[in-house]
């Protein structure tokens, strides 16, 4: 299959999945502005061209926000993409404050493709957190979030050098370096 098709795909099959959410920001915007962000950080930043990384970027929440399986994944996209959004995806088995733990343990231990997926997402997500504070979020608790993805990200460091320097910016921003 030729990557322009490997890519909509993906895209679409992501869009049809995230649907019904939203971002927690005041202006609700559509959850599918985020997976679609990640994989814009990858290519139009970071110079990354691995097609299966960007496959795994557009699907990465799908199996952890929405209904998604494993098994679904890997018969549309093949063992590959599956493999990396499954390095991606917390244990939703485990309460949350767990599963930030185990981020930050395990952030060392995902293949260097997976580490471009989470560097991408954190960076997005910071950036998203300084353009608009969710509904519900204090001060405190943004800060707190820095504070949790700087641990994280120490853990995936020597994995693309773009990425690690802008996410550095607003660490130092933050005073959370
Ligand atoms: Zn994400």
């Amino acid at each position: 299959m030729d990557v322009a098709s490997q890519l909509i795909r993906c895209a679409n099959f992501a869009a049809i999945k995230h649907k019904d959410q939203r971002r927690k920001d005041a202006e609700k915007t559509p959850y599918i502005n985020h997976p679609i962000g990640v994989a814009y950080i990858l290519t139009e930043e970071a110079g990354v061209t691995d097609v299966h990384v960007i496959q795994a970027a557009l699907l990465h929440d799908t199996v952890e926000d929405t209904d998604t399986s494993f098994e679904e994944l890997e018969e549309h996209f093949g063992p590959e993409v599956t493999g990396l959004v499954r390095e991606v995806t917390d244990n939703k088995s485990l309460p949350s404050p767990l599963r930030k733990l185990e981020q930050i343990k395990h952030a060392p231990n995902t293949s260097p493709k997976a580490k471009l997926v989470k560097l991408a997402d954190k960076l997005y997500n910071l950036r998203d957190l300084n353009r608009a504070t969710p509904e519900g979020w204090t001060e405190e608790r943004v800060h707190k979030y820095f504070e949790w993805a700087s641990k994280v990200v120490a853990g995936l460091r020597g994995t693309n050098e773009i990425m690690e320097k802008e996410l550095d910016k607003l660490f130092k921003e933050r005073n959370v370096l």
